[in-house]
């Protein structure tokens, strides 16, 4: 049997790993330490919101890593009104986010499926610390001849230089059999389609792509990838 691509590159945060179910827990810890009267449910998604434009900043590159560390937790507080440290409020939230994982359904089954018929890569915008850690507990290391983390190569998806990174180590195979898969549309899709490789956008969040940016592909969950565009069952041998 021959494979339409040689390599698959995975992003890692809600695309093989449930980041969001971390952050909710975490976060939920926090609150009821600051405050157990707080609802944290209601809170939440204006963290979440405050998270996102602070990673827009830091993938426009207008901040550091360590700038967002603190700058996501100001920010929600100011709009909670909520006196807290913001340092404070990283390392705990942090604590969950890096030692308490969930997997993505069907992860673990995909990779297996998928090691020996395809060279596979992990290129994730994230912290190098709480990325290894994250795979050490889950045990998905060994499934990927590369690990690519932001933090570790000062180049962050969408960026050129990231791509770039990753074609070297791939010693600079055919674009066309290089598909990268991500939930992220504006870092994921970009970049794989500014590079020229094969964009699968993993839906996570199924919502509709208002962005003028175009994915190859788009799938709904781990099992679609594998059916849809990798054309195999994943629980059949
Ligand atoms: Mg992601």
């Amino acid at each position: 049997m021959s494979y339409k691509y040689q390599w698959l590159l995975f992003d890692l945060d809600n695309t093989l790993l449930d980041f969001n179910a971390s952050s909710k827990i975490g976060f939920k810890s926090l609150i009821e330490k600051i405050n157990p009267k707080l609802d944290w449910e209601s809170l939440y998604p204006i963290y979440r919101d405050y998270n996102h434009q602070v990673w827009d900043e830091r993938e426009a590159g207008l901040i550091s890593h360590n700038d967002l560390k603190t700058k996501r937790w100001r920010l929600f507080f100011d709009h909670a009104d909520i006196e807290f440290d913001p340092s404070l409020a990283n390392d705990h939230y942090f604590y969950y986010i890096k030692n308490k994982p969930f997997l993505i359904e069907g992860a673990i089954d995909l990779l297996r499926r998928l090691k020996g018929d395809y060279r596979m890569m992990i290129i994730t915008n994230g912290l190098s610390e709480v990325q290894w850690n994250r795979l050490r507990i889950m045990k998905m290391e060994s499934y990927f001849e590369h690990i690519i983390i932001s933090d570790e190569i000062n180049a962050t998806k969408p960026e050129f230089a990231f791509f770039d990174h990753c074609d070297k180590l791939m010693v600079s195979p055919d674009k066309s059999e290089v598909l990268v898969i991500g939930d992220t549309l504006k870092s994921d899709i970009k970049g794989a389609n500014d590079f020229g490789y094969i964009s699968c956008w993993y839906n996570y969040y199924q919502t509709e792509n208002d962005s003028d940016i175009e994915p190859d592909y788009t799938v709904q969950s781990l099992a679609d990838l594998a059916r849809d565009v990798l054309e195999i069952n994943l629980f059949q041998d």
